[in-house]
Parts: structure tokens; sequence; C-alpha cells
């Protein structure tokens, strides 16, 4: 089948997204993980472009991250961290965008605390936005760099099993996630107490586990959560000693998944919360540091691809 390529002039979720869209990114990305590792890093698609890092949220990597691609494709980058007064979040947000859009940026890589809220920016501006994470809804990126990781180490995702564990009531990530390897063709499980289980998950196609040991049986890839106490309105975990000793991650739990299963972490990383230090260092298994040394690939295929889709658009509707 001819490749579509990546057809959309945002990257605002996962959801919606087909096999051969999140295949031509991925396939893109790998070609960027090869120039990343060489010692001139320099591609300059972008040159000339401007690319706004626009965080409402603190960030480290994921902003560091971003930045870095924009940079190897040879864009002039500007980061923005505003910070959001919970009284004014909806004038703030699309006030810096019509300010910013002023500017001619071409592409506003956003993050934001609320869900929905990177959706209704892309919609008061004309450049590529590409969402860096909103509220507790979507981290596209996160989850294409955690499926460049897999296809990388097990060559493929179609059939594995991915167990999720943890936090998935808050996380962006898993939702993402879910997405992401159910339209690639995997399993996916989750496993978590009751209380950080979202409703209707099942209907997604996700089995749902509230035993560690049950739920990452025969597992291919054992995906961590942090716990998002920042999102947390109220007690949804008794105390960390217990949290870790029924959902953290060590090598005893771990034993229930596959000899060579592979251990996965957005990061930040609660140690001795949802992970012992033992199993997130272990070089053979953990893919951690994988992860974030892909993302940077990843965030270049997705700036190259959203720019060149929003010079064509621009072109043919007669914008500069
Ligand atoms: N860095 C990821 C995010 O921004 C995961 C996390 O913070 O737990 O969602």
């Amino acid at each position: 089948m001819r490749d579509p390529g990546f057809p959309h002039r945002h990257l605002l979720g996962i959801e919606g997204l087909t096999p051969l869209e999140i295949t031509h990114l991925l396939d893109l990305s790998d070609r960027y993980v090869e120039l990343n590792r060489g010692s001139d890093k320099v591609a300059r698609v972008l040159d000339g472009r401007t690319i706004v890092n626009l965080f409402f949220e603190n960030s480290t990597r994921t902003r560091t991250s971003f930045e870095l691609a924009a940079k190897r494709l040879g864009a002039n980058v500007i980061n923005m961290q505003v910070e959001s007064s919970s009284v004014a979040k909806g004038e703030t947000l699309i006030d810096t965008a019509v300010t910013l859009n002023a500017m001619h940026p071409d592409a506003l890589c956003v993050r934001h605390p609320d869900s929905g809220a990177v959706k209704l920016l892309s919609e008061k501006v004309n450049c590529a936005v590409v969402n860096a994470g909103d509220g507790s809804h979507e981290h596209p990126t996160q989850a294409l760099l955690d499926a460049l990781t897999i296809r990388r180490r097990l060559g493929r995702l179609n059939g594995l099993l991915v167990a999720i564990c943890g936090d998935v009531l808050h996380s962006r990530v898993a939702r993402s996630n879910f997405y992401l390897l159910l339209t690639m063709g995997a399993r996916v499980r989750v496993i978590a107490p009751r209380t950080l289980i979202p409703s209707q998950l099942e209907s997604l196609g996700v089995e749902v586990f509230t035993d560690m040991n049950e739920g990452l049986k025969d597992a291919d890839i054992v995906m961590m959560l942090r716990v998002q106490n920042e999102r947390m309105r109220g007690s949804f975990i008794p105390s960390v000693r217990e949290y870790f000793r029924f959902f953290g991650l060590d090598r005893a739990k771990l034993a229930q998944a596959k000899p060579d299963a592979l251990i996965m972490h957005p990061g930040p990383m609660n140690r001795g919360t949802e992970i012992d230090s033992d199993v997130a260092d272990d070089v053979q298994r953990s893919a951690i540091r994988e992860q974030v040394e892909l993302g940077v690939a990843v965030r270049m295929a997705v700036l190259e691809v959203l720019s060149k889709n929003n010079a064509a658009y621009k072109a043919a509707v007669g914008q500069s």
C-alpha cells in the first residue's frame, strides 16, 4: 500500500491516527536516531524556521528534547515558560497564543495543565501545533518515542503484550500509549489500584488487573508510570510504603513477566514509590535512558513533517 505520509497540520494526540501514519513517523524517527548518534548532528531541513516552546507547566526533559530537536533541524528556537494562574487560565492561554501568532512562528510546542487546552490553542493560530502534554489527556510524542524504543528493541509492536502499571487515572502518557499500542496491534494490560483506574477502560480494548503478579504474567514490556501527586485531589494511595509493596516494580514482581521483558518509564521516576532502583538501572532490561535518547529523534521527525505540511498549507491558501 502507498505510504500516505503524515497529512496533518498539528499533532494534538494519537487518537484517530492510522497505523500507516504512525509507521511513517516512526520510520522517519529511525533515520534521525542514526543522525543523532553521529558527530555532525545537524540536518538543515528547518533552516530559517522559528519554533516556539510554550510551556504552562514545568518540564525539564520534554522541553529540552523539543529544543534540541528543533536546533538539530536548523531552526531558531524560543522557550517560553508561562506561569498559569488558576484564575485566568483561559485568558492567559488565548492571549499568549494570539500574541505569539502575530510573530509568525512556524510551530508551537505546547504543554498545559488542562486537558483540551492545546487543541483550543491550535484553533487560534495559523502555524503547526504539537501537544507536548495537556493535563491528563494526551502526550503524543511520548507514546511515539515509547513505540520507537519498543520497535527498535523487539522489532515490532504487533502482537506484543504491554503491561502499563500505576497511576493510569492521571496519566496522559498512558492514554496516548493505549491509542498507539492498540492501533498497532499490541495487547495492552493496565495494572493499578482500583482508585487509579479510569472507568470504561475495557471498552477501549484494554485488559484491567489490580494485582501485579497476575497482570505482569508473560508481559513483553513493563511500562511503569509516575504517581502524579500534583494531579491528585484527595487521597488515592494509602502510603508510599504500601503502594510500593503492592504496585512498585521490583525483581520479585518482574519475575512474572517474560525473562527478557523490557522495563520502561517516561520519567521523572519516583524511585522507591513506583520503581526500585535495582530494576530501573538494570542496563540489560531497562530502556529508560534509551527512551530519553529516542525522544529527540521522534520530535525531529514530528517537527519536520508538521512544518512542511504547514508551509504547503499556507502556500495553498496564500498565507505567508
Ligand atoms: N513526563 C511525563 C508527562 O509529562 C510523565 C510524568 O510526568 O509522569 O506526562
